[in-house]
């Protein structure tokens, strides 16, 4: 232990602070405590046993914490609070030997650096959030763009190596920032150029120009009708699903000619791409469907008199169920609006009824392959072929993640399947994100892991653990982990 009154300088990320004692370095994360250096978050460990909630015992009290991951296995070493060995030139900071139906087993935990990584956002709306590959910003400084849009979401791509490195100091210093909430699931303001002002807040419903978003569409408006068709016919003569991308028309969809529905002679505005199927029937909005629309009737173009009938019914409804109209033909074949009867509005319902709670989703995407990877063995790319032939699991926070296909660990994860608070960065800047590695104890050596520096749990130093449940929904980290068996082994690998 050093001199107190002498400044330390931590090494766990290249700012390389010199911290007084009794005072944190920039990142809150490490701080000097009567000259030694210590990660100042509790290390958070996984206990299958626990009630929801959490507990923090102090690390090496017999009574609380034995430090027995063994055979029942029902705790688990996360990276969360374990601290980082930047940047790899030794071991990771914690290399846990745990025991599994009898085989050896190892977990590698860090805190990864990630200067490469960002957040992939999908925000159930049908609202115009923007044009793709528009520039969002946070507090005015680009953050990431609008990327495409999936199916009744828009999409959301922030962060990456650009804006954290490249851009101004300041733009750095705000996108870590707005990733670092994200990931912690904290609501953030976005506005996107030329588009909506939003906020975004993982596992809640967006609010998009300051209204908040109930509900994502039933689909897009062809596929309304294909649901709903057979309930429709014989009830309403024809009904329009109003939608920005592809917006339906029961009498002339494959739909409605299955079911023989008689032809109602609309004429739609917009291009048609197949039978009852149209594109570009406004602009994209705030309105009906996603368009920009407040009238309906202004996507009709008229219909033909050889065809259409006074009288004919007329059902016009978004694919949210969030705006209809009922309509009858009057003498001259123009549609007038009339109160929605019962049984008009038992399908408007039906619509809305089938509609999913509209929510923001923030999945953190970094990349594990580089230095990280020396932390766990001396030959960096024999863990990437582990991880590739399924031989190492990888987790975050002990969430499963989905690991990229072709070259390094690229991963991906929920950030809601992870402890609370599981993020946090330095002022590089770059986000910090837990990682644990976990495979059998000979495979761990097979890659050249630092077999030297694996230990039991109960060898644990942190001052304290956090023990919390883990999230329902994962598979337990262990679980279905196949330590006697082998899997088989990728094409051309070590
Ligand atoms: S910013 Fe980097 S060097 Fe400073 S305390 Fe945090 S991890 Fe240590």
């Amino acid at each position: 232990m050093s001199d107190p009154s002498e400044k330390i300088r931590c090494d766990a990320c290249p700012v390389l602070c010199y911290i007084k004692d009794g005072m944190a370095g920039a990142c809150d994360r490490y701080a000097n405590r009567a000259g030694e250096l210590v990660r100042v978050d509790p290390h958070v460990i996984l206990d299958r046993t626990l009630e929801h909630g959490g507990q923090i015992v102090p690390f090496g009290h017999r009574d609380d914490w034995s430090g027995d991951l063994m055979e029942d296995h029902p705790r688990f070493v996360t990276a969360i609070g374990a601290g980082t060995t930047y940047p790899d030139y030794k071991p990771a900071p914690f290399i846990i030997s745990t025991k599994l139906d009898g085989i050896d087993m190892v977990t590698v935990v860090t805190e990864g650096i990630f200067s490469y990584c960002g957040v992939k956002i999908k925000i159930d709306t049908d609202r115009y959030l923007g044009a793709e590959a528009a520039t969002v910003r946070a507090r005015g400084e680009p953050v990431g763009h609008v990327t495409t849009g999936e199916y009744g979401s828009q999409m959301l791509s922030l962060g990456g190596v650009n804006h954290l490195t490249h851009g101004g100091k300041k733009e750095g210093r705000v996108t870590c920032d707005t990733l670092l909430d994200l990931c912690n699931r904290k609501p953030v303001e976005l506005a996107v150029d030329g588009g909506a002002t939003m906020i975004v807040q993982a596992g809640c419903a967006p609010i998009v120009n300051g209204v908040q978003e109930q509900r994502m569409r039933v689909g897009c408006g062809s596929a309304a009708i294909g649901m709903f068709a057979q309930q429709w016919f014989g009830q309403v003569d024809e009904v329009i699903v109003v939608d920005d991308h592809i917006t339906g028309v029961l009498s002339e969809h494959q739909a409605g000619k299955v079911l023989g529905v008689r032809e109602t002679g609309i004429r739609i505005r917009g291009r048609r791409s197949t039978p009852g199927r149209y594109f570009h029937v406004a602009a994209p909005g705030a309105g009906w469907g996603g368009t920009n629309l407040d009238d309906p009737l202004s996507i009709i173009e008229g219909f033909d008199p050889s065809k259409a009938w006074p009288g004919l019914s007329l059902l016009m409804v978004s694919t949210t169920g969030e705006h209809a109209a009922y309509f009858r033909l009057d003498d001259a074949l123009r549609p007038v609006e009339h109160a929605k009867p019962p049984h008009i509005v038992a399908f408007v319902e039906r619509i809305r009824e089938n509609c999913e709670p509209a929510l923001s989703t923030v999945l953190f995407m970094g990349g594990a392959g580089g230095s990280l990877r020396a932390g766990v063995t001396e030959n960096p790319v024999r863990l990437t072929r582990s991880v590739k032939d399924m031989l190492t699991r990888v987790t975050s926070g002990g969430a499963p993640v989905y690991v990229w296909p072709g070259g390094g660990i690229t991963f991906m994860v929920d950030v809601m399947r992870l402890p609370a608070n599981a993020f946090g960065h330095v002022p590089t800047p770059a986000i910090v994100a837990p990682i644990e590695f976990t495979l059998t104890l000979a495979d761990y050596e097979a890659l050249g892991g630092h077999m030297a520096h694996v230990r039991p749990a109960e060898a644990l130093h942190a001052s304290f653990a956090h023990l919390v449940s883990p999230d329902e929904v994962n598979p337990w980290p262990l679980d279905h982990l196949d330590p006697g068996g082998r899997k088989p082994r990728r094409k051309g690998g070590a």
